[in-house]
């Protein structure tokens, strides 16, 4: 799919109907589920970094694909991080109109080389660059989840 081609339905966008912003996470295996784990428990975000090339990948990945070497560093990364895209959704992932447009946004978290994709909260305008926060749900209600995360606000 060309970037210059005009999608009128969210439905004619392979990836998304069902998937976002979770699918990338569920198949990280070991790795994710120490990332879920940490922020459940503690409410942080752990990447994995690749001494060979210096990458920080967020999600943890327990191997580097540029190298082919096997990660077992792990850095605390975030949890603030910078706006490096963001989009307003009006319809759902059913093509449906919804009624609050919901604002979505690839943060790439402090320390970290990846984005990570989720929602936008109480920040109206934001734009590319802006500076972000996680708003995280309370201890006992976070199940390992990247819903853990509420959204993430301007700061
Ligand atoms: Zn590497």
């Amino acid at each position: 799919m060309g970037s210059s081609e005009h999608i009128d339905r969210v439905t004619d966008l392979r990836a998304w109907p069902g998937e976002f912003p979770v699918s990338h996470l569920y198949t990280m295996g070991i790795a994710g589920e120490r990332f879920f784990r940490e922020l459940k428990e503690n409410g942080r975000f752990l990447g994995s970094r690749c001494a060979a090339c210096d990458h920080v990948y967020l999600p943890p990945s327990i191997f580097c694909p540029r190298c082919f070497a096997a990660l077992d560093e792990w850095r605390e990364v975030g949890p603030q991080g910078t706006v490096r895209a963001v989009t307003t959704a009006h319809r759902g992932v059913d093509g449906g109109a919804l009624e609050t447009p919901e604002t979505l946004a690839l943060i790439q978290l402090d320390g970290a080389d990846d984005l990570l994709a989720h929602r936008i909260g109480e920040s109206a305008g934001l734009e590319i660059g802006a500076r972000v926060a996680p708003v995280l749900k309370e201890t006992p209600e976070r199940e390992g989840s990247i819903l853990d995360i509420r959204y993430f606000r301007a700061v």
